[in-house]
């Protein structure tokens, strides 16, 4: 019933401890367990219930265990190959996650940068160019850098969408399937991905959303 109970690996256990979170929220209780097993998942949670963490601390934890690999790419190759991708509707809510995944992820040698709409592109190139595991993006900016073949989603394993019924409100649904179907074909040997949906609400739209991104799935409401 507390974070130290669950190994997520030392380094990350660790920045938990750091940042005084003892007790998991209930959507953390419920939903860490099932993501740690390799398990797709649809939750409803709403705002400020902890699901940035409950999202971010598998993933951090799965790329520190190694079970997503980069590729080695040639030397000058300018595509990144992240290996999580967490999408999200507004540049406001994607810099909160990307904070508080950066937080968690401190000495562990997992890399995260936020890619958003609305500001300059060469700077967030020029991060991208110096490598990230997790990326954290709104669906416009990252449709427009996977144009530019600035970003390839070939090796994502771990796929968040956090707020999906707002991104359907904001309009976002062909760009979010856009890059999904982006992260279908992971190249021989490779593993799959693993998908996490979290929406306040369970719209029909939201329905379809999960019984065509995610396999075999578990669901949540907290
Ligand atoms: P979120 O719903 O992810 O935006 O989180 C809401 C707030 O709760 C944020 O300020 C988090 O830093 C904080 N928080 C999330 N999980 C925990 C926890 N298990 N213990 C203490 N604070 C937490």
């Amino acid at each position: 019933n507390t974070f130290a109970e669950i190994d997520l690996g030392e380094a990350l256990n660790l920045n938990i401890r750091r940042c005084k979170y003892v007790k998991p929220t209930p959507v953390q209780r419920y939903t860490i367990p099932i993501s740690l097993a390799g398990r797709d998942l649809m939750a409803c949670a709403q705002t400020g219930s902890g699901k940035t963490a409950a999202f971010c601390f598998p993933i951090i934890s799965g790329i520190m265990r190694g079970q997503a690999v980069a590729v080695q790419r040639p030397h000058g190759f300018r595509t990144v190959f992240p290996l999580a991708l967490i999408l999200s509707p507004t540049r406001e809510l994607s810099c909160q996650i990307h904070m508080e995944t950066r937080k968690f992820a401190y000495q562990t040698g997992v890399k995260v940068v936020v890619v958003y709409g609305g500001a300059p592109i060469n700077q967030q190139l020029r991060e991208l160019e110096r490598g990230v595991d997790i990326l954290v993006a709104t669906p416009g900016r990252l449709v427009d850098l996977l144009e530019r073949a600035k970003v390839s989603l070939q090796m994502i394993r771990y796929l968040a969408l956090d707020e999906a019924d707002r991104m359907l409100d904001m309009g976002f649904e062909p760009q979010i399937r856009k890059i999904v179907e982006q992260t279908d074909m992971p190249p021989p040997g490779a593993n799959g991905r693993q998908t996490m949906l979290f929406s306040a609400t369970f719209p029909r739209e939201i329905q379809r959303l999960a019984s065509d991104f995610l396999s075999n799935y578990i669901f949540l409401t907290v």
